[in-house]
């Protein structure tokens, strides 16, 4: 599903990562955890194409990204692609159901198919009740909850989220290990979490270890 072969990436002088090699599998649900500076968000960005790498290869569902064009890439990535940022960036003039149709509807879905699976989507997340609701109105959860479904809608092959629960207090926490923990049995989908939050890392199936640019065994103190 996704294989990323000895990926390499600097920023001017600073080398940030030193040869990742990394295998991801259809319906694996993967964190990467580690110390800031590690490397993590760069490699999240590398693999869900906002980023390009020095060298090496980086292959989602057998499309090689180094050899897609710039426009390519783009719609590659807004039909195959899903992203959760820690701050949900959604858009504050659309209500909830808008913000997540908009992916849809820029992939050529048509306006009605597109609200019913946004519709779907927001009851899967428990937000049946709140989709007319513009982001202001929306507590910090649900607003994540919404830019999850937003990340789903196009049947992505995969879904990035870059500490997804990084703004949330304990309850709100709480409330998205939950939704991760049912999407894990509802949905064969593919997520790749970075975050420092050790127990959303615990519901994962995999936890991989970042430091100092390198996929290592452990963290060492
Ligand atoms: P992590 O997510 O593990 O905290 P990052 O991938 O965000 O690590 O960053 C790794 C290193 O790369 C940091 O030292 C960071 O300052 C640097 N870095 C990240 N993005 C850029 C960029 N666009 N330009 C310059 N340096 C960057």
């Amino acid at each position: 599903m996704i294989n990323v072969k000895q990926v390499h990436k600097s920023f001017g002088d600073l080398q940030v990562l030193k040869g990742i090699d990394l295998e991801v599998g259809k319906g694996e649900i993967v964190s990467i955890v580690g110390p800031s500076g590690a490397g993590k968000t760069t490699l999240l960005m590398i693999m869900g194409t906002l980023e390009k790498a020095n060298s090496g290869k980086v292959m989602i569902d057998n499309n090689d990204l180094s050899k897609l064009s710039e426009k390519k890439l783009a719609d590659f990535r807004n039909k195959n692609i899903g992203f959760v940022f820690q701050f949900h960036q959604l858009l504050p003039e659309f209500t909830a159901l808008e913000n997540v149709m908009i992916p849809a509807l820029i992939g050529n879905m048509k306006q009605g198919a597109a609200e019913k699976k946004a519709k779907k989507l927001l009851a899967m997340m428990g937000l049946s009740e709140r989709m007319e609701h513009k982001p202001a109105e929306l507590s910090g959860g649900e607003k994540q909850r919404v830019a999850v479904a937003r990340a789903l809608i196009n049947d992505p092959v995969v879904v990035f989220a870059d500490e997804p629960s990084g703004s949330l207090d304990t309850d709100n926490k709480a409330e998205l290990h939950s939704l991760f923990f049912e999407l894990r049995s509802q949905l064969n989908q593919t997520f790749i979490i970075v975050t420092h939050d050790e127990q959303l890392a615990s519901i994962t199936d995999r936890t991989i270890h970042m430091m100092d640019g390198r996929i290592v065994e452990k963290i060492s103190d």
